[in-house]
């Protein structure tokens, strides 16, 4: 990898390292609605740092998703941590931009005690220490690069979290961040013993009929606008009753509307759980980061989300100004 990648971020790799073997005790923290970033990063740092005899624990607002409960440790993550939780542990936050995204649920946290490891674009650099690398294609590889300084062996199952963020967050070796250094850290890690096939089929194959059923919903309601370069969907409470579904059942939609032909920009608006978060996806044309700031949210070039408050017909407004402000 090209060290200057790591240049624009205001911690090196040196100075993050020499923290890790400083501290012994560690909370890893992942956002809201965990993906298999957030979560694979964490637990593959975490359980890199137990074999180096640390303290560990992992915090997370929301339940572990079910297509995730087969990563290592993801039984220990959880949402309440230890009374006798040292006061100098350093809370690693893994693939978000802002402490905000964790949630509501973290107590007060001392800024000399975070370690911010993300790719996202426009990082707010909120801890102490920044591990930000915007060119990486997920969190796990900016942690995969600091287990290579520490010298810490790959076992299988580290591997298989480390596989888990790369396949998460390429969409299975198909997004543009699909780079061939992503391709031979891969093969890396299924050398070490990552469980390829159970990332597959856990994640990416094994769909409940319930997701399938909703995937209909949500295509039947789509609008294609801007002469078709524009889709967008919603799915509410009455669809994930219909189909017997719940929030973890909507992850593959936006993929489906934003691979419909001639479509540049793909929005779906889920209006359960008392808001609505939006989810917005680009062929490389529309900056959907931009368009998300500018409604308070965030992510990459080509995926982003933010939450709206208010009614779905507002938000599908502010969303497409948004996406028209940013050349839609
Ligand atoms: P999603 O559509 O939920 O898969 O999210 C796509 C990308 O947008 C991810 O990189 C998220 O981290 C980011 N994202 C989603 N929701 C928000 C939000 N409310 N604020 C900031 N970033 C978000
Ligand atoms: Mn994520
Ligand atoms: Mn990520």
């Amino acid at each position: 990898m090209m060290p200057q990648a790591v240049a624009d971020s205001n911690s090196t790799t040196g100075e993050v390292v020499a923290e890790l073997r400083k501290r012994s005790a560690f909370v890893m923290v992942s956002h809201v609605k965990p993906d298999g970033d957030t979560l694979g990063a964490g637990l593959a740092l975490g359980l890199a740092l137990k074999r180096m005899g640390k303290r560990v624990h992992y915090f997370q607002q929301d339940p572990v998703p079910r297509n995730l409960r087969f990563l290592p440790d993801s039984d220990k993550v959880a949402r309440d941590l230890p009374e006798d939780l040292p006061s100098d542990s350093l809370w690693v936050f893994g693939d978000m931009s802002d402490t905000s995204r964790a949630g509501e649920f973290l107590p007060p946290i001392d800024r000399e005690n975070i370690l911010d490891i993300d790719h996202h674009l426009g990082n707010s650099h909120f801890g102490r220490f920044n591990y930000v690398i915007e060119t990486e294609c997920s969190t796990g590889t900016c942690v995969m690069r600091l287990l290579r300084a520490m010298n810490v062996e790959i076992d299988a199952e580290i591997a298989t979290c480390l596989l888990t963020t790369i396949m998460t967050d390429t969409g299975g070796f198909m997004h543009s961040n699909t780079t061939p250094e992503v391709l031979m850290l891969s093969a890396e890690l299924m050398r070490a013993g990552a469980d390829k096939e159970a990332i597959t089929e856990e994640i990416f194959a094994n769909k409940r009929v319930a997701a399938v059923k909703l995937l209909g919903r949500a295509i039947d309601a789509a609008k294609l606008d801007h002469e078709g370069r524009y889709c967008w969907s919603y799915v509410d409470d009455a669809m994930l009753q219909a189909c017997r579904a719940d929030g973890e059942d909507t992850e593959e939609i936006i993929g489906h509307l934003r691979s419909i032909e001639g479509v540049e920009a793909a929005a779906l608006f889920k209006t359960f759980d008392g808001e609505i978060r939006v989810s917005l996806r680009s062929n490389g044309r529309v900056n959907v980061q931009a368009a998300a700031a500018r409604l308070g949210g965030g992510g990459h070039f080509r995926a982003s989300g933010l939450t709206f408050i208010g009614s779905l017909k507002d938000a599908a407004a502010a969303v497409e100004a948004a996406l028209v402000a940013e050349g839609l």
